[in-house]
């Protein structure tokens, strides 16, 4: 047995660590499983290429809570570690890690997102654990290895007689954090972080009934038997080829994803790039819905396979967090706070192809098949038309995909619109009015009218929509919007000599005084003009103007 002194000029490193890592005690656990992982990983390729002579099995990776001893074992048969080993990987490399770490980020570590992210390693054990041991045999024909640590930089370590090959972790829960002793909590932790993680993760076992045979006599019982409990799917469908996955594999892997979910997604992109950066991943188009689980189900970012954040504010482009789905880049660097992540060069080439690959795929669904593109349109249009906002790289690719919808259901991309208009809707200028309605029901009068004069009406609805209006009319210098109601319909649009008023002068000025008195006169104008129409013998219009203003001030700033 050996003594001695951890190389570390921090007299306690541990209370620090404890401190700083305040809010995210719990990742030890995916820290020590993605360990265990490596481990089995590094056996698997030395295996691979004749350098480890041993068999390497279906190793799985077993979390074992002893509750009475108040102890959590973490049990895997990778690779393993030589006292030497440990010496070099446990004693030396991973505390300097830590004072490293801390030495950095002591001032930074108020910024909390900091340190969430940052994988303190094999030392987060000591966030919950007052003493750690590690049993460990390595894969070469040397003796096991035993080492004991309690929280100061103190360790021993000794000879062991473990004989199978691997590690194993054992934490000795302290008094403030029992409730990692607890099972529900660990099951919850590790289908939060190790749910996709590529070794199978056995937790506890389960009960399993065995297949009826065929030939089953009448009075066949089932038999059940205990089976290992495999917590993860080590697959997942985004760590696979598109061409290997039908249409029902990206479904059932959303639901995977979103177990609480019941809505089926609307489509999905598979993303798979390898330079200049990588990075994998399945992002879902969902319906649109005030739903609160839609809300919560949010897209998660992984890095390989490892559960890092749902936050992913900075990587994916902003209009598309409303999005679900996975990301699995090892190449985002999450040690660093929010801003320094929109200043990494590989984020925002990330974030640039995400933008990409989905007006890719939007163009493609739209060329396939139309029709089935106009139907999704109601539940995308938000996302795209913010897109078209708020990412000038969007924008250029809109063109191709973006539809401009008509009180009747006709969609129009926006060069089929203005050709569509070009005969009937021109003013004086040249320029071509396009008239909008935000609301069949509340225009329903104004909009008969104009198209009883032949004019096309658009039904432009979202909420952001007076901005996007903004947008086209400032990149499409000959277009002008126009709402159905406002006063500017007549005046703007070409028409033939209207037809003489039905009202003599007395009488119109008679009824506009009376309209004038029920009609708000701070939003509204009248106006009586001779009316060719049969659907209304007046309108009441409000200056295009003073809604525009009213509405940009309601949707906020921007643009
Ligand atoms: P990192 O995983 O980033 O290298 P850690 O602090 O998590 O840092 O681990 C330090 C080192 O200890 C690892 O690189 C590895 O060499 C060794 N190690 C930790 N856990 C295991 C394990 N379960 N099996 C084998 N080696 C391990
Ligand atoms: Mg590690």
């Amino acid at each position: 047995m050996s003594t001695g002194k951890i190389n570390v000029s921090v007299e306690n490193i541990f209370p620090l660590i404890k401190k700083f890592l305040y809010n995210d005690h719990e990742i030890f656990l995916r820290e020590l499983v993605s360990n265990a992982t490596d481990a089995t990983l590094k056996l698997k390729h030395l295996t691979s290429i004749g350098e480890a002579k041993v068999e390497y099995g279906n190793p799985i990776i077993e979390v074992k809570i002893d509750k009475e001893a108040k102890k959590l074992h973490i049990i895997d048969q990778g690779l393993g570690m030589t006292a030497d080993e440990v010496e070099k990987y446990i004693n030396q490399v991973a505390f300097s890690g830590a004072e490293e770490f801390l030495e950095k980020y002591k001032d930074s570590a108020k910024d909390s997102g900091i340190i969430g992210h940052f994988g303190l390693g094999f030392y987060s054990a000591f966030m919950v654990a007052k003493k750690v041991e590690i049993i460990t045999k390595s894969f070469k024909d040397e003796p096991a290895a035993h080492w004991t640590c309690d929280g100061s930089p103190e360790f021993t370590l000794e000879a062991s007689d473990k004989t199978s090959r691997g590690t194993e972790i054992i934490l000795h829960i302290a008094e403030d954090s029992l409730e990692f002793l607890e099972e529900y909590k660990i099951r919850e932790l590790l289908t939060k972080y190790n749910k996709f993680m590529p070794i199978p993760i056995k937790f506890g076992t389960r009960k399993e009934t065995l297949p009826k045979p065929e030939d089953a006599a009448e009075d066949f019982v089932a038999e059940t038997i205990e089976v290992d409990n495999i917590i993860n799917n080590p697959t997942p469908a985004w760590t696979k080829l598109p061409t290997d996955l039908t249409d029902e594999d990206y479904k059932s892997f959303y639901h995977e994803l979103y177990p609480m979910q019941f809505e089926e997604p609307l489509f999905n992109i598979h993303l798979n790039v390898d330079y200049p950066f990588n990075l994998t991943g399945i992002l879902y188009f969902p319906k649109l819905s005030n739903d609160m689980q839609m809300q919560k189900d949010k897209i998660q970012m992984y890095q390989n396979q490892v559960f890092v954040t749902d936050n992913v504010e900075g990587i994916v482009p902003e209009f598309l967090v409303m999005l679900k789905g996975v990301i699995d880049s090892p190449d985002i660097p999450l040690n660093v706070s929010r801003s320094g992540l929109q200043a990494d060069s590989n984020v925002k080439k990330i974030s640039n192809y995400i933008t990409r690959k989905v007006a890719d795929k939007l163009k493609g669904l739209f060329n396939e098949n139309r029709e089935d593109f106009e139907k999704k349109w109601n539940d995308i249009k938000i996302v795209l038309e913010y897109g078209m906002l708020s990412e000038p790289k969007f924008y250029e690719k809109a063109g191709d995909f973006v539809l401009y919808p008509s009180v009747d259901d006709k969609y129009y991309t926006l060069s089929e619109l203005k050709e569509a208009i070009t005969p009937n809707q021109t003013d004086k200028n040249g320029k071509l009015v396009v008239l909008y309605a935000s609301s069949k029901d509340a225009q329903h009068g104004y909009i008969d009218i104009a198209k009883e004069k032949g004019y096309e009406v658009l039904l432009l609805d979202s909420p952001i929509v007076s901005h996007l209006i903004q947008k086209l009319e400032s990149n499409n210098e000959n277009l002008t919007f126009v709402r159905v109601d406002s006063d500017h319909i007549d005046k703007l649009i070409q028409k033939e000599e209207t037809q003489i008023s039905k009202l003599s002068e007395d009488e119109a000025t008679n009824l506009k005084t009376v309209l004038e008195e029920i009609v708000p006169k701070t939003n509204y104008s009248v106006q009586l003009e001779p009316m060719d129409s049969s659907a209304a013998p007046f309108m009441i219009t409000q200056p295009e103007f003073m809604r525009r203003m009213k509405e940009m001030s309601q949707t906020g700033g921007g643009g």
